[in-house]
Parts: structure tokens; sequence; C-alpha cells
């Protein structure tokens, strides 16, 4: 592809580097910061202006998020509301939806869960077992669900539930949006290896949902949930292009603050750069196998660099990331497990129980007990590799017996 702005994609970031330089400051409260952006458009900008958006082209918003991330501006809210939650009802839902929750959600003045995973159901995730049982103008729910990242702040969720166990399985579901705060929503937070409890189980008993929060048609539960997982991937694919300029210093006493999670995308935006700079800090710069192996996660630190390239042809050319995301996301984390091996190489056995005060091995050990996560959320390593053997290679598709069969009669944790 052709990486050269257009002489308006040129007009575009001169524009939008003055309005970011007179807009944005530092030290600004996150809440001053996200009205700002969500008066300007600039906080949805792929959203329809009449929803608070600025109907941009997706060209448009890389360019905004690249001038963003170059002056050091914090991006809008994220998490599950404005990249998911919020195309799903502007597509999906009914108006009243529309002007009921999108205003807050973009000013981020209401957090957003994700209530799709269940203890039987993730990787397949048209197998929930999740109850709607309609009564009156009212559904009440009952299930638990799992993994539910920030549910603990969460105003709203957003929910999978199954009305009718008589259909197919990706037939008999229903989507919703539900109130984190009715009665009968439990959520228990679930410590990870972090030392951190981002994610949640949440279990439903009875909770009551008015008809009103039911976003699409009865039954177009999974139909409605595709337009949220395709806006995932395409969150997945922009947020790549934004995070920390890379190249900035390497400041380890920020991730203080921060979850690891947030730390780790930090850490890779800023680049290889950054781990020249601890390299030589570490007095290991002249050293030939830490060369041999600065010079691997370089090497894939390039790959993901074109990875994420085709990522933006595609969102250029007005296609969601299809292949090109499982191919991005899988590049992404072989990148974030091998700097986070690197930065064990760099600290030593001292990076497992690190002490706070010494930065790099805390950075590492932090790194190092994240990781992992990567390869799991927004679908796993083996589901991303089923993608692309299936439509890259053209392998034979994986067997799928179970999906013209009532769900009430599929054989539980049978595979
Ligand atoms: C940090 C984080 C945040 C998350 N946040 C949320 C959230 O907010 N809301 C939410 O709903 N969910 C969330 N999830 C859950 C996530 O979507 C699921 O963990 C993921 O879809 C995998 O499902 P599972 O954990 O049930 O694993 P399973 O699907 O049970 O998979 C177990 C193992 O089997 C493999 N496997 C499964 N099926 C196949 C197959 N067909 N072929 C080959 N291998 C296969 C998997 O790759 C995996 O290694 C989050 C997960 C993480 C890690």
């Amino acid at each position: 592809m052709d990486l050269r702005d257009t002489p308006a994609e040129a007009e575009l970031r001169k524009e939008l580097r003055g309005w970011l330089e007179a807009n944005w400051r530092e030290g600004m409260s996150q809440q001053e910061w996200f009205a700002v952006l969500a008066d300007s458009g600039w906080a949805a900008p792929l959203w329809p202006q009449e929803y608070g958006g600025r109907g941009a082209s997706a060209s448009e918003a890389i360019i905004f998020n690249q001038e963003r991330q170059a002056i050091g501006a914090e991006p809008p809210p994220r998490g599950i509301g404005v990249p998911m939650a919020g195309p799903t009802i502007i597509q999906h839902g009914t108006e009243q939806q529309k002007q009921r929750f999108l205003a807050p959600m973009l000013r981020g003045e209401e957090v957003w869960c994700q209530l799709f995973s269940e203890p039987g159901a993730g990787s397949d995730l048209a197998a929930i077992a999740t109850k709607a049982e309609r009564d009156g103008d009212e559904w009440v729910i009952n299930g638990q669900k799992v993994w539910t990242t920030h549910a603990q702040l969460a105003r709203w969720g957003i929910l999978m539930a199954r009305h009718d166990p008589s259909l197919p399985k990706h037939q008999g579901i229903t989507y919703f949006i539900c109130d984190m705060h009715a009665e009968g929503v439990e959520i228990v937070p679930l410590k990870e290896m972090t030392g951190e409890a981002i994610f949640n189980e949440v279990f439903l008993s009875d909770v009551r949902i008015s008809d009103d929060l039911r976003v699409g048609q009865l039954g177009e539960g999974w139909k409605v949930s595709m337009t949220t997982l395709a806006n995932e991937r395409m969150a997945l694919g922009l947020g790549g292009l934004g995070g920390t300029a890379a190249g900035a210093p390497v400041d380890l006493a920020e991730a203080d603050a921060e979850s690891s999670l947030e730390t780790m995308g930090k850490f890779i935006a800023r680049g290889p750069h950054a781990l020249v700079e601890l390299t030589k800090r570490a007095g290991l710069a002249e050293d030939p196998l830490t060369r041999q192996r600065l010079a691997k996660v370089y090497t894939m630190y390039e790959v993901n660099r074109f990875t994420g390239y085709r990522i933006t042809t595609a969102l250029m050319k007005g296609q969601g990331p299809g292949v090109e995301a499982s191919t991005g996301k899988l590049a992404y984390n072989q990148l974030v497990r091998a700097v986070a091996d690197y930065l064990i190489h760099l600290s030593g056995a001292g990076a497992i129980g690190a002490p706070d005060d010494d930065k790099l091995m805390k950075t590492a050990e932090r790194l190092n007990l994240v990781v992992p996560a990567t390869s799991i959320y927004g679908g796993t390593d083996q589901i991303q590799r089923n993608i692309i053997s299936e439509r890259v290679l053209g392998m034979p598709k994986e067997p799928r017996g179970d999906a013209e069969i009532p769900f009430s009669e599929i054989r539980k944790g049978a595979a």
C-alpha cells in the first residue's frame, strides 16, 4: 500500500495537530478530556454525526489516532462501551436506546461490561446457557457469566442469553442490555496472578430486564453479537496504531499507577527503542548473546509493523479487518511474549518476586505475569490459527456437528 497522505489527508493531519495542541493540556482530568472529545465528535469518529460521532472514514480515524499519539494525548473512553456496545446499539438498537445510552458512553460517564463468556462457553460462544424467560413486558434472566472485565465498575452490560433451547444453538439467543445495579446481579472478583482483580464472575439470579432493553429481534442475538465482535476486532486493529509514542523515553516508574495490561500495552507501543535503552542501562549492550536476542525481538517488532499496515490497508479500503486481524493478533501475542522474555533476560532471576524499588525487575515481572492473557482474550491463539487455516490456507473446516440440532439435545461437556 501507499502510506503517504493524499493532499486531503495531509490537510486534515495539519488541522488535527493544531486542534489537539489547542485542546489537550498535560494534567487535565480524564473527565474534562473525554468531554472535549465527545463535544467534537472525536471520541468516536466512525459513528454517525447524529449520534455524537463525525461519520469519518477509517483513514481519518487512523490519522486522528496517530496525531493524538504523537502529542501524547490520552485516548477516548475505551473498554467495552465506545468500541463495542456503542456500534452495536447504533446498528441494531431502538431510537430510544440510542438516545439513552450513547451520549453518557461517549463522555465516559457510564462504564460498560460484556456479559458473553460463561464457564461452558468461551471459544464456542454459541454454547451459552444463561436463560432468558419472558414474563409480560419483562425478561427474567438466570445464569452465570465469567471473565467479565470491569463488571465491578460497570453501570450497564451487554448480555447474551438463551430464550429458546429447543432451537439450534445459534438461533435461540437474544441480546439485551443489563442494568448492573439491578436486583439479582452478583459480582464476584477473580484475583489474577498479577495480584489485580480486573475480571469477575457475574451471577444472574432472577434479574428482570424490561423488553425495552432487548437489542435486535427475538432470536437475533447471535447476529447482533457478531456486530459486537467485529467491532472488537476493529478496535484491536486500530488500537495497535495508537498507544504511547514509539521512541518515547522509558520511564518505568509510571507503571506503578496502571494495571499490568496497560503497562504491557504502553511498553510494547514504545517500540524496540525502549529495549535498546534498557539493554544499555543493564550494561549488556556489548554482550553477543544479548545482541542476538535483541535482534530477534527487533525483527518481531518489524513483522508487527508490516502486519499493522495490512490491517490499516483493509480498514482504509472500508473492509473490516478480517483474517488480517487474526494474523495481526497472533504476531502481536508472539511479540509480547518475546519482549517479556527479553526483560527477564535483562533483569535475571531477581524479576521473580521483584522488589518494588527496582523498576526494571518489577516491569519484567508484571509483563511476564500478564502476557498469557493476550493469547486468550478476543479469541485464543488456537482459534486465530483455525481461522487462518480455514480462510487463508484453505484447509478443511472443523467438524461442527452440533450446529443444526436443538440446543437442549446437545450433550453438554462433549467436544
Ligand atoms: C484478560 C481477559 C479479559 C476477558 N474479558 C472478557 C469480558 O469482558 N467478557 C467476556 O464475555 N469474556 C471475557 N474474556 C473471556 C474470553 O473471551 C475467553 O476466555 C476466550 O473466549 C476463551 O474462552 P475460554 O476461556 O472458555 O476457553 P475455552 O474456549 O474453553 O478454550 C480452552 C482451550 O481450548 C482451546 N480451544 C477451544 N476450542 C478450540 C478449537 N475449536 N480448536 C482448537 N483449540 C480450541 C482454546 O484455544 C484454549 O486453549 C476475557 C478473557 C481474558 C483473558
